[in-house]
């Protein structure tokens, strides 16, 4: 069987390894680091301790949607570690909670009735939003000007509230484009709200692995791929343009194809010769704080909290070990760790009244700066695609253009699409992509 090499052990290199194994290509993959996942990762908070605790670098959730990354899941045999959640809890400060789920009506009517529960938007809130997402219904296929276009643009001119945008459209899309809204594609918007929340009843259950994110994807689920090889700790240094790849310390192998799967950053020091534009890359930062306290602070499996810093907390364990996401978290990025950590228990507490009385036991800040590439208008067509200028070399990642903003399944999809290039070049033809 043809030969592949893949540098690069983030998602979009074991999506692409997992579907050419599958098909029984020879595969080499190489990653510079001595883990897998890439930024969708787990690591242990203390490396010294036999027994420390491991923690992912972030609480990353997909949505039903995302049929793709379940379906990499699924080939490494790890698809039912995923706990689906029909209920999304929206938070007030003060602790008034309202439960997002679907009814029995069928799509796109399944939210009707829990929509006109929501106690944190007002009658005229909930008249624009209607009308909002009734015009992404009717404008997501004859729109032209969606990737011109910032969301919050078109928010306006859709007349949305000042409270509809800042609790419902800003509350949900920051988090799942990792962009503020006047940043943001009106594209990227309306596929967030077309895929996960119209097209299908149950498309916009949140699954959050039950297992820490580096278990997904350790030595056990790939000893299912005989013809799948992973090294780890061992960087490619460069890759050139007729696809051969030198590793650290001067091997270099040569295989029938080369799949690069590194983040933009890379692409300049690793494969100039490729010739790939990054120079559009800007990035929107991620943080996420960790803390374990002395007691239960809450029986929420999950919530998003309205009006503050802190977008979610995920409960990670029996209510004591709580962990926070911001997302695009710029007014983080210069604060100091204890600042930060200081900051998210005191507004946890305007949330749920039993952190008062409890003591931090532990916290841990994880500031991702380079977490994605920034979803602002214009980029879409500057995102590189599967093929390079060599006719043996593909490229895959979140950055790339996947038809998906900088997420899991962005990257898996990816990988496949850069798979079935492979197997198209290699004259036996095969389709990955969901
Ligand atoms: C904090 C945070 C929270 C997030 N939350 C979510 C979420 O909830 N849901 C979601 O869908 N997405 C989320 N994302 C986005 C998601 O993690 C990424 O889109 C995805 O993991 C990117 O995968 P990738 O393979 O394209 O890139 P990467 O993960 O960056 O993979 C690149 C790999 O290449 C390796 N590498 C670099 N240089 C070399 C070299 N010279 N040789 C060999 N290997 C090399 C790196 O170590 C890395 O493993 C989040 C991201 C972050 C950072």
């Amino acid at each position: 069987m043809p030969s592949v090499t893949i540098a690069g052990g983030g998602l979009a290199g074991l999506a692409t390894a997992a579907a050419l194994g599958s098909a029984g290509f020879d595969v080499e993959l190489y990653e510079s680091r001595g883990f897998l996942g890439g930024r969708a990762t787990s690591f242990p908070l203390a490396p010294s301790e036999e027994d420390s605790v491991v923690i992912d670098n972030c609480q990353h959730v997909l949505l039903k949607c995302c049929v793709n990354l379940l379906d990499f899941y699924n080939r490494l045999g790890v698809g039912d570690r995923v706990q689906f959640s029909r209920e999304f809890n929206f938070i007030e400060p003060g602790g008034r909670v309202s439960v997002f789920r679907r009814g029995a009506l069928p799509a796109p009517l399944h939210f009707t009735g829990a929509f006109l529960g929501l106690k944190f938007l007002g009658m005229a809130d909930k008249l624009a939003i209607a009308r909002g997402l009734m015009a992404i219904r009717s404008e997501h296929e004859t729109r032209r000007d969606l990737d011109r276009i910032s969301m919050l643009d078109w928010l306006r001119e859709k007349r949305q509230t000042p409270v509809a945008i800042e609790r419902f459209w800003r509350q949900i899309l920051v988090s799942a484009i990792n962009e503020e809204l006047d940043r943001m594609a009106a594209a990227h918007g309306f596929q967030v709200f077309w895929q996960a929340f119209l097209a299908n009843a149950d498309s916009y259950e949140m699954g959050v692995p039950a297992v820490p994110l580096g278990e997904l994807y350790d030595e056990h689920a790939w000893s299912r791929f005989e013809r799948v090889a992973m090294h780890l700790r061992t960087p490619v240094e460069s890759v050139d343009a007729s696809g051969c790849v030198t590793l650290a310390g001067g091997v270099v192998r040569k295989s029938d194809f080369t799949v690069v799967c590194l983040a933009p950053e890379r692409m300049g020091t690793v494969a100039p010769g490729l010739n790939v534009d990054t120079s559009w890359v800007e990035y929107s930062p991620i943080t996420g704080i960790h803390l374990w306290f002395d007691r239960p602070v809450t029986e929420l499996p999950h919530a998003t909290l309205l009006d503050r810093t802190i977008q979610w907390m995920y409960n990670k364990g029996e209510g004591r070990y709580l962990q926070l996401v911001v997302s695009a978290s710029r007014s983080l990025t210069d604060m100091p760790r204890a600042d930060v950590i200081a900051l998210a228990v005191r507004e946890l507490a305007e949330f749920f009244p039993a952190v008062a009385q409890a003591k931090v036991e532990r916290a841990h800040v994880i500031k991702e700066l380079r977490a994605t590439f920034s979803a602002r208008p214009g980029i879409e067509e500057l995102r590189p695609v599967t093929v390079t200028r060599a006719e043996n070399v593909f490229l895959a990642g979140d950055w790339t253009r996947s038809g998906w903003p900088a997420t899991m399944e962005g990257a898996v999809r990816s990988g496949y699409m850069a798979a079935e290039a492979v197997t198209r070049a290699a004259g036996r033809p095969q389709r990955f992509l969901l």
